[in-house]
């Protein structure tokens, strides 16, 4: 069998990681966040986001 080969997402789930703890679910792309919604919940009060809180 040959080795298997990550594939280049470009669309779909698996397009959009989140850049501090890389899973695709629910990954808020608005205003170039690019962090899932876990994530975004953690850093959004340091990013300016206070009404989250
Ligand atoms: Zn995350």
């Amino acid at each position: 069998m040959a080795k298997p080969v990550k594939k280049e997402r470009r669309y779909g789930k698996g397009s959009r990681r989140c850049l501090r703890c890389g899973t695709h679910v629910a990954v808020i792309q608005a205003r170039g966040i690019m962090l899932c919604r876990r994530c975004f919940r953690e850093v959004a009060h340091e990013m300016g986001f206070k009404k989250y809180m």
